[in-house]
């Protein structure tokens, strides 16, 4: 571990993580909780370490991404519950690359869930709680003045490989990502990098062998075992080299 910057002000307080300002300008400390969401935070919950786990998991995952060169907020995991992170300035959309059909695209289209899509799909959503968080276009989202042609590109582009990358590294061990929500921000220099967190929170996470859900889906839809699913995950990626 290195030069940890000093926590100073609670800048944020999002559904499952806090931020907090630095010493340092341009960088912050991230916060995991335990507190779980869901359906526009009508459903709330908590799961015993939780946030112990997905801090884990976003790191394991952050450090493999930084490994094949994408360009992300992380910097390092500092304690059981935090990471030190670039400052970001987070661009207001929600990027769902979808290998696997399930969720609200199941729902709304009338697709039996589990259904794998002939092609590629990415779903873009604006990120506002009042209105739900709604589908949108790539129109939209320049008209909402909230992105740019060029920057979607690269958006775009980004979230491929991001995709393939976690695709295969959940791969490795039994796992199928069936889908995963990225957002993407900006640093003081304008550069775009990957920001939030990668865990079970915001990726679908199948067993290959059962498919069963080791995911927040077993929030969402009362399956229990929600804590054993997110350790489950944590020891696979750490535990099978
Ligand atoms: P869906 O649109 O099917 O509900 O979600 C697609 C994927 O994005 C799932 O992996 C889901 O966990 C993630 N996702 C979408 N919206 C949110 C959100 O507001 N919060 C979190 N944590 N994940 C989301």
């Amino acid at each position: 571990m290195s030069d940890i910057p000093e926590k100073r002000d609670f800048l944020y307080e999002g559904k499952a993580k806090q931020v907090y300002s630095t010493e340092r300008p341009d960088e912050v400390i991230i916060h995991y909780k335990d507190d779980a969401t869901a359906y526009n935070a009508q459903k709330r919950g908590v799961v015993s370490d939780k946030g112990v786990f997905n801090n884990a998991i976003s790191t394991h995952l952050f450090e493999l991404l930084a490994q094949h060169g994408i360009a992300t907020h992380f910097i390092e995991k500092i304690s059981d519950r935090e990471q030190r992170c670039k400052r970001v300035s987070i661009i207001p959309l929600e990027v769902i690359p979808r290998n696997w059909i399930a969720g609200s695209m199941a729902k709304r289209l009338g697709i039996q869930e589990g259904t794998r899509p002939p092609n590629a799909i990415c779903d873009l959503c604006y990120k506002d709680d009042a209105l739900g968080d709604p589908l949108i276009n790539d129109d939209h989202a320049v008209a909402l003045g909230v992105t740019t042609y060029a920057e979607l590109k690269e958006i775009y582009n980004t979230t491929a490989q991001i995709n393939a990358l976690l695709q295969a590294e959940f791969d490795r061990v039994g796992i199928v990502l069936v889908d995963c929500k990225l957002e993407f921000g900006k640093d003081a220099g304008g550069d775009l990098l990957l920001a939030d967190e990668i865990s079970p929170d915001t990726c679908r996470l199948w067993d290959k062998a059962t498919l069963k859900k080791l995911d927040k889906d077993r929030f969402r839809r009362d399956l229990g075992a929600v804590r054993e699913a997110y350790a489950e995950i944590l020891q696979r990626l750490e535990c099978m080299g």
